[in-house]
């Protein structure tokens, strides 16, 4: 038995979404007439109570998008030194939008109002960069799954609007957030000028990802998709399948959390783990005593059939999600137990 913990990304579609994949309606989407991807468009942008929304390939292309949506090239956008915008997407908004990042020094991910203010203050003539968006990422990918204190998001709203500057969300993993937290797509719908969802990281689905925002938002959006090589024909299929993520897959997502709670609190009782990273969704990262190499524990227990993910620094990273079944949790258990 393989137990892949690298990522919420490994899930394969369930017989149910298979299903209601074969059995979608479809249509030519680039004249957008594919009334599946229509309809988890409506869903979409009705769940957030948000304007309007576009259906993406990834999430990669949303979040790059709304970057390109929001800026002129030469502009400046904010968002924390560990945001998946600015380290994983190919330095894709200097490239696409030709923007630069004024990176702050969050915690887990995450920075504070006060913090923004700061960097957005200076002075502002033709020596310096138009600052023009803020970026923020719920839960944080790199900061180990956890999850913004709203509160802390409405602040950094107020600091938006003080300076004139658009407010996007990487929401690649918001579902996690909002069933942590207990709280709703409304409450982020009604806050962000724009937000970007993944349907294919805890939620399931094979492929996609949605941007939401105003209307006028969603027209130059896809305006960019089609720049960006992203309009897709019979995507009715993969929205389908998304549709089912979202009317399936939600709720789920405490279980996900509920075993990562339970790795945590054994890998609490190993002498060999020197810190474990507070848990909060689905991500749990961990690093091993410094006479251990990280590399090669890993090494060691891919050949007992658990993969996980390095992140350099000594840092180990787990995902729990839809096809971690009890019997591999179990055995994960057992194995770190016995290592
Ligand atoms: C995975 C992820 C994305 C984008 O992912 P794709 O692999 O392009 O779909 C964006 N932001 C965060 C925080 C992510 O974890």
């Amino acid at each position: 038995m393989i137990v892949d913990l690298i990522s919420d990304t490994v899930t394969r579609p369930t017989k149910g979404m298979l299903d209601a994949m074969m059995n979608a309606k479809v249509g030519d989407d680039v004249f957008m007439s594919d009334p599946t991807v229509n309809l988890l468009q409506e869903t979409a942008a009705e769940m957030f109570g948000m304007e309007d929304a576009l259906f993406f390939p990834s999430g990669t292309m949303a979040n790059q998008a709304a970057i390109k949506l929001h800026t002129q090239p030469g502009d400046k956008i904010f968002c924390d030194k560990w945001a998946h915008v600015y380290n994983y997407e190919g330095g894709g908004a200097a490239f696409n939008s030709g923007v630069t990042c004024k990176l702050i020094d969050g915690d887990r991910g995450m920075f504070t109002a006060e913090q923004l203010e700061v960097a957005v203050a200076g002075r502002a003539d033709i020596h310096v960069p138009f600052s023009r968006l803020v970026c923020i990422e719920n839960t944080t990918n790199k900061g180990g799954g956890a999850c913004w204190d709203f509160e802390e998001l409405i602040k950094i709203k107020k600091v938006c609007e003080a300076n004139n500057l658009s407010y996007h969300l990487d929401g690649a993993r918001l579902f996690n957030a909002l069933v942590a937290k207990n709280e709703t797509p409304q409450q982020y719908g009604e806050l962000f000028d724009t937000i970007s969802i993944c349907l294919s990281k805890g939620l399931g689905a094979p492929v996609g990802s949605i941007l939401l925002g105003t209307k006028e938002h969603i027209a130059s959006a896809l305006r960019v998709r089609k720049l960006f090589g992203g309009g897709m024909r019979q995507a009715g299929f993969l929205a389908a399948a998304g549709l089912y993520a979202l009317e399936n897959n939600v709720d789920r997502l405490a279980e996900d959390h509920r075993k990562a709670k339970q790795i945590e609190s054994v890998l609490h009782t190993l002498s060999y783990v020197k810190k474990i990273e507070p848990v909060e969704t689905n991500i749990l990262i961990f690093y091993v005593n410094d006479d251990m190499n990280a590399d090669d524990f890993i090494a060691k227990m891919a050949d007992k059939g658990i993969l996980l993910t390095p992140m350099g620094d000594g840092k180990i990273r787990i995902v729990t999600h839809l096809d971690f079944t009890d019997d591999m949790l179990e055995q994960l258990l057992k194995e770190l137990k016995s290592f």
